[in-house]
């Protein structure tokens, strides 16, 4: 199971945007033999057969039919989302000030921002590049230290220690050149990386991120040091069991979502028609009549996977004692009355009985009682669809921080698991 972890610190590399991470998901189904299908296309699916689409340039949905009518056995779920917070590149802020060449930012979602400071940033994402008469998108990726967000010394700003607001307007702009007079310094980076002229660039989604690699860590290499692990781990873990079933008597789906971190409302989010539609046209492709379409909804399953909250020996006091998952002991179950997320009693026994066909260890998790509870896909797509669901996710530490830590035990671990469920 060891080549798991590998091919999980290379899948953290390869998506530092969700275009690249998106592109990550599909190579690997191509090379496991998924055909890719597209919306605007008449569907000829068999039973057997593995598919893939992919919805705004982000999202995938891949499924394989199952043997089994789907009135019988409905659908065997499970979902993920591939955006984390980040930095995103507003072009037309570039400007030369002060001898430096610098660009501002708009920051996606909720990171944890002083730690994107200090850092050598490469830029990633999606260009439209215009080639004769067509318009191209291309996927970006410049690996290399191109950027920095340097901070103010200690001596400028001697509070920094008590905790600092920046303000992503004024000091989180980066600073991509010394004494250049090139006056669209991104664009130029771009054209270089794609071999193209900086005049055929139309428009770009880019972003920075952090040039670390994904790395294993610690004395005994039980943990996982990378950007992403919200929520790329388990979009791994859930990928790596669906390319490994076969032949599955119900019909498996692995719907990889873009946009949580902003909310899912979203073309491409899980508060949308992809899934819905999906299941639905899949239905139609297999025969089966409106009638069986919904007896199939109200016999599927779906488990949403986002990480967890590990105890934080450093900060015991934010974490119920009693519902406090601990690194390396387990995939957590997650549980909040107000539905924060879907889990319930028997969602969780569905979850628990896959566990022990496993022979793996799960925790649970439950906010302290006097604190706020995040969310994730689970209990909007359940409402959506009918759908019983749980919400499940490895423990983690840093959730958000540009480098977040996992253990590498609870994603193998979790991979046996969804193995069963997707049998
Ligand atoms: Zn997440």
């Amino acid at each position: 199971m060891e080549h798991h972890i590998n091919d999980l610190l290379s899948f953290l590399d390869e998506g530092p945007t969700p275009f690249n991470a998106s592109a990550a998901i599909t190579r690997r189904l191509d090379k496991a033999g998924f055909t890719r299908i597209r919306e605007q296309d008449a569907w000829q699916l068999k039973p057997g057969g593995r598919y893939y689409l992919v919805r705004g340039e982000t999202a995938v949905m891949a499924f394989i039919i199952g043997s089994e009518p789907l009135a019988q056995s409905g659908f065997q779920i499970a979902a993920s989302h591939i955006d984390s917070p980040s930095l995103k590149i507003k072009g037309a802020s570039q400007k030369n000030v002060a001898n430096t060449s610098k660009v501002g930012v708009e920051v996606y979602g909720g990171p944890i921002v002083h730690t994107w400071l200090d850092r050598e940033l490469g830029l990633a994402g999606k260009v439209m590049v215009q080639d004769g008469q067509e318009l191209k998108t291309h996927l970006v990726n410049v690996a290399e230290p191109v950027a920095i967000i340097p901070n103010a010394a200690i001596h400028m700003n001697r509070d920094l220690n008590k905790g600092f607001q920046y303000n992503p307007q004024m000091h989180l702009t980066a600073i991509l050149a010394t004494g250049s007079d090139e006056e669209k310094p991104v664009k130029a980076i771009v054209a270089k990386e794609l071999n193209i002229d900086v005049e055929q660039i139309v428009d770009c989604e880019l972003y920075f991120y952090d040039l670390a690699k994904a790395t294993r860590l610690g004395l005994d290499k039980s943990m996982i040091s990378s950007g992403r692990l919200d929520n790329l781990a388990m979009t791994h873990a859930i990928l790596t069991s669906l390319i490994s079933a076969k032949q599955p008597q119900s019909t498996c789906v692995a719907a990889f979502f873009d946009h949580e971190e902003i909310g899912s409302t979203t073309l491409q989010g899980a508060d949308s028609s992809f899934l819905d539609i999906i299941l639905k046209r899949i239905s139609a492709q297999m025969k089966a009549t409106p009638e069986d379409h919904f007896r199939a909804l109200s016999q599927s399953f779906m488990i949403s996977a986002d990480m967890a909250h590990a105890l934080h020996p450093s900060y015991m006091e934010k974490y119920d004692p009693d519902y406090s998952p601990l690194i390396n002991k387990g995939p957590t179950i997650k549980i909040n009355s107000n539905h924060r997320y879907a889990s319930t009693a028997s969602s969780n026994q569905r979850f628990i009985r896959l566990c022990n066909e496993a022979k793996v260890e799960y925790q649970k998790f439950m906010v302290r009682s006097d604190m706020p509870c995040g969310s994730t896909v689970g209990p909007r797509v359940s409402a959506l669809l009918g759908i019983p669901t749980i919400d499940i996710g490895n423990p983690m530490w840093a959730m958000h921080s540009v480098r977040e830590v996992c253990g590498t035990k609870d994603h193998i671990d979790l991979i046996k698991v969804l193995n069963k469920y997707y049998r």
